[in-house]
C-alpha cells in the first residue's frame, strides 16, 4: 500500500508560523493562518500593500530581506510562497533539517505537508486533499459539498458546542447518545435553525434532552417551487431539500431532469388534479401529507414554478397549520419569470411597460370574475397562466375593452425545457395562431407591448415563430 497523508487539524493559536513570499498567493495563505489565530511572520524583501498594512497594525511581523535561516527559530509551521523555486527550495531544505513540516505552494515533492480544500460552517471544517495529485478534484469537491451543505450546520455546530456538558451528562452512554442525536437531527431543530429561531432550537433541545423517553421524530413538510423545468433553475435550498427528502409528492409538470436531482431512495409520488388516470383531489394530497408527516417522514411538496403562484400552496399551508404539521416554504422561479427570460421578452421595460400582472384565465368562471378594463390598459404586460383553452374569451374581452389590435404577444409553450416553442403576433390573430400551431399545456402568454422584443432579444431554443399576412407560419430566422 502506498503511503497516505495523515490528516490533521492544527491548533495554530498564537503559535508562530512563518511565510516565506509576498505576493497574492502568500497574502491568502496569511489570511487563512491568521484566522486560525497564529502568529504570523512573513519574509519577503517588500511586503504587498495589503500585507503592509497587517504589518503597520501590527497583525502580522515583516521579515525583511533575503530568505536567512534563523527566520525558522521558534517557528512551528512553514510555508513557502515566493514565485522563485530556488528560493522555496533553501525554505523547504532549511526546515526540513529543522523538522519543521514545511509546505511549499504548488509542489507536492518538495512539501512535508498539503492545506487542503475547506468548507466551512461555524466551527464545523470539511477538508478535501487529493495528496498532491489532482488539487482541481479537490476544488470542485469543495464546490460541490458547499453547495450541499446548509449554512445552518454552522448554528447546529455551535448550538451542540454550548449544550455538550449537559448532553453529556445527561446521555454518559455512547449508544444512547447516539440514538439521541440522530433523533434530534431527524426531528424540528435543524429545520429551526435554518429558520433563525434558535431560542425555540435550544428549547426543543433541552426539552427532548429532559424527556429522552417520550422523544418521538416528527416530520416536517417543505412547500417547494421546482420552477419551470430547467433543472438549473432550481434554489440552491430545493436542491437540498431534495436530498434529504423520504417523501417526494410531486405534480405531474415537474420535469424528469429536476426529479432525477432528488435522493435515489426518497419515494416518489405524482400527485396533481391535471393528471388523467391518477385524479388526486386536492383533499387527498393534504391526507397524504399529513399521514407521512405524522409517520416521522421528511417530506417535500414540490409544485411546478413557485407554490404561491396559481399553486394552492397557501392552501396546503392552511391545512398544515391546522394540524399543527411544521412546514417551510421554499420559492421557486414562476412560470411568467422563465417564459419570459428564456424567451428574451423583458416584463418591464422603460418604454413599453410600467407593470406587470400574472392572472389566470382557465375557466368561464376566473375569465369572468377578472377587471377587464384595467387588464385592457396599455403600457402594461399581462402574464396569463393556463390560458390555452381561453384564448377566444380573452381576445374578445381585451379588444371590447379598448386593446389595440395590434398589441404584441408571446406565447411559451414548454419553456425553459429542450421542447420549448414561442409563437409572437398580435392579439387580433391570437386564438388563430395558437391553434394553427396546436399549442399544447404547458403555455404561458405573454401579451403587451414588451412581447415584441422576443424577436429580436430571443436566445433559447429554435427562433420564435411569427405569422405573415396570410396567416402562413415561419421562423423568424427564415423571415429574416
Ligand atoms: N405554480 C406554477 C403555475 C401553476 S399553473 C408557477 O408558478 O409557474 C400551470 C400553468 O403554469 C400552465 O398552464 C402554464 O400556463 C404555466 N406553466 C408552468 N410551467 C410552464 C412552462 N414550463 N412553460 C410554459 N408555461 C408554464
Amino acid at each position: 500500500m502506498t503511503a497516505r497523508l495523515f490528516p490533521l487539524f492544527a491548533d495554530l493559536r498564537d503559535r508562530p508560523v512563518l511565510v516565506v513570499g509576498g505576493g497574492a498567493v502568500a497574502a491568502r495563505k496569511v489570511a487563512a493562518l491568521l484566522a486560525a489565530g497564529a502568529s504570523v511572520r512573513v519574509g519577503v524583501p517588500e511586503l504587498e500593500p495589503g500585507l503592509q498594512a497587517l504589518a503597520d497594525s501590527r497583525q502580522i511581523v515583516h521579515r525583511a530581506g533575503r530568505f536567512q535561516s534563523w527566520w525558522l527559530d521558534s517557528v512551528w509551521l512553514v510555508v513557502a510562497a515566493t514565485d522563485d523555486a530556488a528560493v522555496n527550495r533553501s525554505v523547504a531544505e532549511a526546515a526540513t533539517i529543522r523538522r519543521l513540516l514545511v509546505n511549499v505552494v504548488d509542489d507536492a515533492e518538495l512539501s512535508s505537508f498539503q492545506v487542503p480544500a475547506v468548507v466551512e460552517r461555524g466551527p464545523l471544517q470539511i477538508a478535501i486533499s487529493s495528496g498532491g495529485a489532482a488539487p482541481m478534484l479537490a476544488r470542485r469537491l469543495r464546490e460541490q459539498l458547499e453547495t450541499q451543505l446548509d449554512e445552518s450546520l454552522g448554528a447546529l455546530a455551535t448550538l451542540l458546542a454550548r449544550q455538550r456538558e449537559r448532553i453529556r451528562a445527561r446521555l454518559p452512554n455512547l449508544s444512547m447518545r447516539r440514538r439521541w442525536f440522530d433523533r434530534l437531527l431527524d426531528g424540528p431543530v435543524p429545520g429551526l435553525l435554518r429558520q433563525q429561531q434558535s431560542a425555540k432550537a435550544e428549547a426543543i433541545l433541552l426539552d427532548t434532552l429532559e424527556n429522552i423517553r417520550e422523544a418521538k421524530s416528527t416530520g416536517s413538510v417543505a412547500l417547494v417551487g421546482a420552477g419551470p423545468g430547467d433543472p438549473g433553475l432550481l434554489t440552491l435550498r430545493a436542491l437540498r431539500l431534495l436530498n434529504q427528502a423520504d417523501v417526494i409528492l410531486h405534480d405531474r409538470l415537474i420535469s424528469k431532469e429536476v426529479l432525477a436531482l432528488a435522493r435515489r431512495d426518497a419515494e416518489f409520488i405524482e400527485v396533481g388534479k391535471e393528471s388523467g388516470n391518477h385524479h388526486t383531489t386536492q383533499n387527498r394530497i393534504h391526507e397524504l401529507l399529513l399521514e407521512f408527516a405524522r409517520a416521522g417522514r421528511r417530506v417535500v411538496r414540490l409544485k411546478g414554478g413557485d407554490s404561491f403562484v396559481f399553486g394552492r400552496g397557501g392552501e396546503e399551508l392552511e391545512f398544515l397549520r391546522a394540524h399543527d404539521v411544521p412546514y417551510e416554504v421554499v420559492p421557486g422561479i414562476t412560470a411568467a419569470l422563465a417564459c419570459a427570460a428564456y424567451a428574451g421578452v423583458p416584463l418591464t421595460h422603460r418604454e413599453h411597460a410600467q407593470s406587470v400582472r400574472l392572472l389566470t384565465a382557465h375557466c368561464q368562471s376566473s375569465i369572468d370574475g377578472l377587471d377587464w378594463r384595467a387588464l385592457a390598459q396599455e403600457r402594461q404586460t399581462l402574464a396569463v397562466y393556463m390560458g390555452v383553452a381561453e384564448l377566444e374569451q380573452l381576445r374578445a374581452n381585451l379588444l371590447k375593452h379598448g386593446r389595440a389590435a395590434d398589441t404584441p404577444f408571446a406565447l411559451i409553450e414548454n419553456g425553459s425545457r429542450p421542447e420549448q416553442r414561442v409563437i409572437v403576433g398580435t392579439l387580433d390573430r391570437l386564438p388563430e395562431l395558437a391553434r394553427r400551431h396546436s399549442v399544447i399545456s404547458p403555455a404561458l402568454l405573454i401579451l403587451g407591448e414588451v412581447a415584441a422584443l422576443a424577436e429580436r432579444l430571443h436566445w433559447f431554443g429554435p427562433a420564435p415563430l411569427v405569422a405573415d399576412a396570410d396567416h402562413a407560419l415561419h421562423t423568424f430566422a427564415d423571415a429574416a
